[in-house]
């Protein structure tokens, strides 16, 4: 990500009243806000990540010191891994094209899938809290397969293989 599509990210992820009442701009939604500071961006493009980062934000703010710090954490977490999974590196991107396509064999229904789009949060230790120290990004078929019971180190050296090379087959017979 560019220095300027992490800020937009964040000033988005933060929301309406933070871009009016922080940023003393006005206007009458969010996206006239963020146009304003960020004329070459568009917000259609990051709709997805910012819904995400605003549930997990919602979800976990308090244990990583309020909203702005989750916030920036996240991104700047999200840009160190180059949007990849910490564990089998497979991009956000990837992982949630297969959750789109027909490739996911997943019993849905009616509905698409909810899961799999984004990469979510995970705890290193899981006997220890959510926090900026202990905490990293990565795709649904780990945090699927990872355990509350397996720490990271032993996911790393046994299933981590595993699910990087059901990546490289989906990847295989995708491009077929
Ligand atoms: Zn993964």
């Amino acid at each position: 990500m560019t220095p300027e599509e992490k800020e937009f990210l964040f000033y988005a992820a933060m929301g309406y009243d933070y871009l009016r009442n922080v940023k003393k701009l006005s206007g009458n939604t969010q996206e006239d806000l963020l146009k304003q500071l960020f004329p070459t961006l568009a917000y259609a493009d990051f709709q997805q990540k910012i819904a995400n980062i605003q549930r997990l934000a919602h979800k976990h703010k308090d244990s990583f010191g309020g909203k702005e710090a989750f916030c920036r954490w996240y991104i700047d977490q999200y840009d160190k891994q180059n949007g990849c999974c910490a564990y089998c590196g497979v991009s956000e991107a990837a992982c949630r094209h297969f959750f789109e396509t027909q490739n996911a064999r997943h019993d849905t229904g009616s509905k698409r899938p909810t899961r799999g789009h984004s990469l979510e949060l995970e705890r290193k230790l899981p006997n220890q809290c959510y926090s900026p120290e202990n905490c990293v990004l990565i795709c649904y078929v780990c945090n699927n397969a990872k355990s509350d019971f397996i720490a990271e180190e032993d996911f790393r050296e046994t299933v981590a293989d595993g699910i990087k090379k059901f990546w490289k087959i989906q990847q295989a017979k995708a491009a077929k």
